[in-house]
């Protein structure tokens, strides 16, 4: 496999630090490489995207929309190799890896056609006696801000890279993308699909690079005009500290409860929360965490979760650190008193699942974020003790109720302090027209379609006198 360059200005260059080798989670071995900017290069980026920002802001719609039609359709054609890409670069399920290519793909079209909603709006001054009608007219519109930087995760590189750049670009804003390094070839490989459909120099560039040299350069940039991140809380608390008085978009770590209430369907709660908690070996935002089960379903509901996580087989983890973590809180909760149902068998970066039972909050896996597949279960006995547990987590991005009584779930939603709440299944980003984000660790801000052309653009009125 070769080694991508960066992109910067339309010119694919070597990284002044050479290359940096990707390993296949699947196997462990080299599988390819992307090149390691140095500040310098990152800084160039800026100032070129910054440039083609004085162009592409005035462009019209039109223009953008037919980039964005040719891409869409040149990646359809290649969209298969893509997924193959992705499945050996982040250990994804081939499957897995398909469903997140073309569900990018298809919000690509959801953006396309989110443009041709989008609207300003006209305001009369005839509210003050001093100007009769049509004397002074406000149009508000929306214009973009500039540089948006983007920073994807590893699990999805390509969609939350795409649920970034596709409303930048479409508002008029430029991008420099700086994927997360594993994903970081795929991304390159996804995006020569808009240079080759025509998008001009310096629209998008793309810089991969350790970030240690190349993240700050690009977060206190003075020409970035907003920062749309997406990955873990730590790194987001960074980019708050460091980042001065620029727009974020921060979507970060989740640990999205599955409430088992006694009015649940437990067929139906087992089915979603072992999927909820196992799929991509546990390393999503929207996994399903923790599970917090009424007192009176408790035993049942622990026993059948534990026949049906036996029978998974899972995906590697994305390297062996992230594997030694999850075990360091199954350590942790089972030396505290956690009962454990399933046990975990642990090589390198393979990890199979596990499940801990009658777990409290001085377990750190009852607030920490695993990251993996390991799945903690506690009780609770009145709804009092529930919100107070739930709303006693740090995280605040998903919420599953499993109920059947209308009104409990109504009742309980209300009073949960997440993004989203999801009565009867597991939590999850989708549909992408739905808005979606986090609020305390988990992040700030509903992101969507129409909602993030909001916040990556600013208000603008322009005031009619006649
Ligand atoms: P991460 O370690 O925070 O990395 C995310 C991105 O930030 C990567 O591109 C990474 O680059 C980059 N980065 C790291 N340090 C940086 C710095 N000092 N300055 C600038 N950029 C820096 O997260 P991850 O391990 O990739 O992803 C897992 C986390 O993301 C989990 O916590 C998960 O919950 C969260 N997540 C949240 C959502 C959501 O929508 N709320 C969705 C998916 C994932 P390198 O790869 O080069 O380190």
């Amino acid at each position: 496999m070769e080694n991508q360059s960066l992109i910067i200005n339309g010119q694919n260059l070597e990284g002044d630090h050479g290359n940096i080798e990707i390993k296949s989670p699947w196997d462990l071995q080299t599988f390819a490489s992307v090149a390691s900017a140095s500040k310098v290069q990152a800084e160039n980026a800026v100032a070129s995207s910054d440039e083609a920002f004085q162009t592409w802001r005035y462009s019209n719609l039109s223009d953008r929309m037919e980039i964005f039609t040719k891409a869409i359709k040149s990646l359809r054609e290649e969209a298969e190799w893509l997924a193959q890409l992705l499945h050996k670069e982040i250990g994804k399920f081939e499957e897995d890896a398909r469903s997140e290519i073309n569900r990018s793909i298809d919000y690509m079209e959801l953006m396309l056609s989110a443009m041709k909603h989008w609207k300003g709006n006209v305001y009369y001054g005839d509210i003050d006696p001093k100007y009769p009608r049509n004397k002074k007219t406000g149009i508000y519109s929306r214009v973009p801000l500039g540089v948006v930087l983007a920073i994807s995760p590893f699990n999805y590189p390509i969609n939350l890279s795409i649920t970034k750049v596709a409303p930048a670009l479409l508002s008029g804003n430029t991008v420099v993308l700086k994927p997360s390094t594993q994903g970081a070839y795929t991304s390159y490989e996804f995006y020569k699909h808009f240079t080759k459909a025509g998008l001009p120099n310096g629209v998008l560039n793309i810089v991969s690079g350790s970030s240690k040299e190349i993240g700050d350069p690009l977060l206190t940039h003075p020409l970035v005009k907003l920062i749309a991140f997406t990955g873990s809380t730590e790194v987001g608390n960074h980019i708050r500290k460091v980042s001065l008085g620029v727009p974020l978009l921060l979507e970060l770590g989740g640990k999205d409860i599955g409430v088992v209430t006694e009015n649940a369907d437990l067929e139906l709660a087992v089915k979603e929360i072992v999927k909820g908690a196992f799929s991509y070996c546990g390393q999503r935002c929207t996994a399903q965490k923790l599970a917090l089960v009424h007192v009176s379903k408790y035993d049942e509901f622990t026993h059948r979760i534990a026949e049906e996580t036996q029978k998974l087989e899972l995906n590697p983890m994305i390297d062996e650190s992230a594997a030694d973590f999850v075990m360091e809180l199954y350590i942790d909760a089972t030396s505290k008193g956690a009962d454990v149902k399933v046990s975990p068998n642990h090589e390198s970066n393979k990890l199979s699942p596990a499940v801990v039972s009658n777990v409290n909050p001085e377990m750190r896996v009852f607030y920490e974020e695993q990251f993996g597949p390991l799945l903690p279960i506690g009780k609770y006995e009145t709804e009092e003790e529930l919100i107070k547990l739930v709303n006693g987590s740090p995280y605040g991005l998903q919420a599953s109720l499993y109920t059947s009584n209308i009104d409990q779930a109504f009742r309980l939603a209300d009073k949960i302090e997440v993004g989203t709440v999801q009565i009867n299944a597991k939590p999850d980003r989708g549909p992408d027209n739905f808005p979606f984000g986090g609020v305390k660790d988990s992040g700030q801000l509903m992101q969507g379609t129409i909602e993030t052309l909001d916040l990556m653009t600013r208000g603008k009125m322009v005031v009619v006198n006649t």
